[in-house]
């Protein structure tokens, strides 16, 4: 028996490493699982090159919990260490790495993955651990190193009869129980050992299969080993090999119960970074938030962490999937993640491949994607307005809907509507609603003038909107309701109203009396064709716009503006011309009102109390 210390600078080490991020101190698992994982890679290796004596025989990991004893162990059967070794690795590297890592970053309380603690992170749980190990190497004697917590460390002979190392922990501190718990344990496998690339097995399970037939049918029941990880999963594959089943199992795999998703994207790049992975497109949908933080980051296909914002932009969080690169440095500090080149490479190498595959798709199956445009188009609006070099991809196929559920890309909507569309000042005007059902009226207005409507119907469409004219710069967007349609694309022509200066006053004060009250509502007069609705409510684009991001930010309606509109009065139109004017007293304010509220039914304002007095009224009407 030798004993030891171990050589640190500081002391009180362990402590520390105790403390070392409470909430996260389940990654002790990882990090030992990563090292017998390594210590099987570099066993197959060294096979592989005949420098292991014999069969390597089977190399599964285990992870055993043994409840009266309290401990959890894990066991490989890879390199293991010589005496020499255990002192070289865990008596001075293990700790020395250890250290560097916690001076660096014990401020900081900010790290990706906290790579790095290795080995000794199993002292966050375990009071004591024991390292069991025998070397690959002909003739080597078993050991067994224990240590208590603290830098004095015991090297002992011990009976070991396979090859690889057993690590086990000891268990007692009351707040770290969990950590015998199986299902615990099993939860924390999924997570960090899903796709690990040695099998490691976690207890036995019962397989069921049946034997003979008809009456002969015999059910056998069988123990076999609980396999808890899929060592080779397919981002590690070349694509040539993978059918779309593999891509969309492998999707339920790590998105159970998801719906299925639109395509994907296969990343395998070897220059000038090393990085793997598959990326898919969700169902968006409407629902951008669910939707988030969905990708998983691994190295070498050990989990890392879910929240990868800081290696792919921001609208990219949007899909799912898992990238894989051992070329992330994973224990730094976000802030230092963002500044760091590779990351930049990896970031602008994944936006481009993603703009690719939607070019491809768009190229070769134009249908296909105009029907997958609703998915689509949220996460390709996010990624044009968040991400310039995206926004120069995009807007190749970025597509416009119509209301007749046809889909332009912008060049193409820009030639068909140019003609009509083309205002005075040289603008081209985009119409859209934002509610196909209750702008109806005004849609079949537009419309028959030749006009065409966009549906812009989408969370981010007020944004995508002020984007493209600022792109654009031709372009204008004009709601269908923001005027009348003689003024939604304003041109120099004009009706000559056929009422005198006096009958106009006369008009316009039988509107106010109903008009005053209500705060925002001002009456216009136009003189439109006779064949024109006699009352059009309107709402004026930017006043509405500059409600609309009032109301984003958080400003209510009530303490800003009211929500304003005009009541504009055809002084063309018949029923305002010769029957309102004929009219007096009541029997004008009560057309006149009868006017106003069928406007504002039109515009879906008419509500409460008002629809109810109004409905009265027809009733009355038909009577
Ligand atoms: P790292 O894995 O980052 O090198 P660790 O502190 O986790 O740092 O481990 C230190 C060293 O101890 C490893 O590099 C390896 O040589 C040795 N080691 C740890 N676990 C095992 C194991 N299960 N089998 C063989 N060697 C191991």
């Amino acid at each position: 028996m030798q004993k030891g210390n171990i050589s640190v600078q500081t002391e009180n080490i362990f402590p520390i490493i105790k403390q070392f991020l409470y909430s996260d101190r389940e990654v002790f698992l990882r990090e030992l699982v990563s090292n017998a994982v390594d210590a099987t890679t570099k066993l197959k290796t060294l096979a592989k090159r005949g420098e292991v004596q014999g069969e390597i025989g089977d190399t599964t990991i285990e992870i055993l919990i043994d409840e009266s004893a309290k401990t959890l162990t894990i066991r490989d059967r890879g390199i293991g260490m010589t005496e020499e070794e255990v002192n070289k690795y865990l008596n001075q590297v293990a700790f020395s790495s250890a250290q560097e890592f916690l001076d660096k970053y014990k401020d900081e309380g900010n790290i990706i993955g906290h790579f790095g603690l290795g080995f000794y992170s199993a002292f966050m749980v375990a009071k004591r651990v024991e390292v069991l190990t025998k070397s690959y190497k002909e003739g080597a004697k078993p050991v067994k190193w224990s240590c208590e917590g603290d830098p004095e460390y015991i090297i002992e002979d011990v009976e070991k009869d396979f090859r690889g190392t057993d690590v086990v922990l000891y268990i007692e501190n009351e707040g770290d129980k969990e950590f015998l718990e199986r299902n615990r344990i099993e939860d924390l496998l999924n997570k960090y050992a899903k796709f690990l690339p040695v099998p490691i097995q976690f207890g036995t399970k019962t397989e069921t299969r049946y034997e003979g037939e008809g009456d002969e049918e015999q059910e056998i029941n069988e123990e076999v080993p609980n396999i808890i990880n899929n060592p080779n999963p397919i981002w590690k594959k070349q694509p040539t090999e993978l059918t779309d089943d593999d891509y969309k199992d492998m999707y339920n795999e790590l998105y159970p119960f998801s719906p299925a998703p639109l395509f994907w994207i296969h990343l395998n790049v070897d220059h000038p970074f090393n990085l793997t992975g598959i990326l898919y497109f969700p169902k968006i949908g409407n629902s951008i938030a669910e939707q988030r933080n969905k990708i998983q980051l691994y190295s070498n296909q050990v989990y890392v962490t879910d929240n990868v914002k800081e290696i792919v932009p921001e609208f990219l969080t949007l899909l799912h999937g898992v990238i894989d690169s051992p070329d992330i440095p994973l224990n730094v500090s976000r802030s230092y993640l963002q500044s760091d080149s590779n990351v930049r490479k990896i970031t602008s190498h994944i936006t481009k491949k993603v703009a690719d595959k939607l070019n491809e798709l768009f190229n070769k199956d134009r249908k296909g994607f105009e029907e997958k445009w609703s998915d689509l188009g949220v996460f390709i609006k996010y990624g044009m307005i968040t991400e310039e070099k995206f926004y120069d991809r995009a807007q190749k196929f970025t597509l416009l809907k119509n209301t007749e559920g046809e889909h332009f890309t912008i060049e193409e909507y820009k030639a068909k509507v140019k003609d009509l569309q083309t205002d005075k000042y040289d603008k081209v005007i985009f119409l859209y609603t934002n509610q196909i059902n209750e702008h109806h009226s005004y849609i079949e207005v537009a419309k028959g003038r030749n006009y065409d409507v966009l549906v812009f119907d989408n969370i981010l469409d007020n944004h995508f909107m002020q984007h493209l004219e600022m792109k654009l710069r031709d372009v204008t967007f004009v709601r269908v309701d923001s005027d009348t349609v003689d003024m939604l694309i304003q041109k120099d022509e004009k009706n000559e109203s056929v009422l005198s200066e006096q009958e106009q006053e006369t008009v316009k004060s039988a509107f106010e009396v109903f008009t005053k009250e209500t705060a925002g509502a001002s009456v216009q007069l136009k003189a439109l064709s006779p064949e024109d609705a006699p009352v059009v409510i309107t709402k004026p684009e930017f006043l509405r716009r500059m409600m609309e991001m009032q109301a984003l930010q958080g400003n209510s309606f009530g303490g800003g503006f009211p929500d304003s509109y005009n009541v504009v009065v055809n002084s063309n139109h018949p029923l305002v011309a010769d029957k309102l004017l004929k009219l007096e007293g009541e029997e004008r304010n009560d057309l006149a009102k009868y006017l106003y509220d069928l406007a504002l039914l039109n515009q879906g304002m008419l509500k409460g109390k008002g629809l109810s007095n109004f409905v009265q009224k027809a009733l009355k009407f038909v009577n």
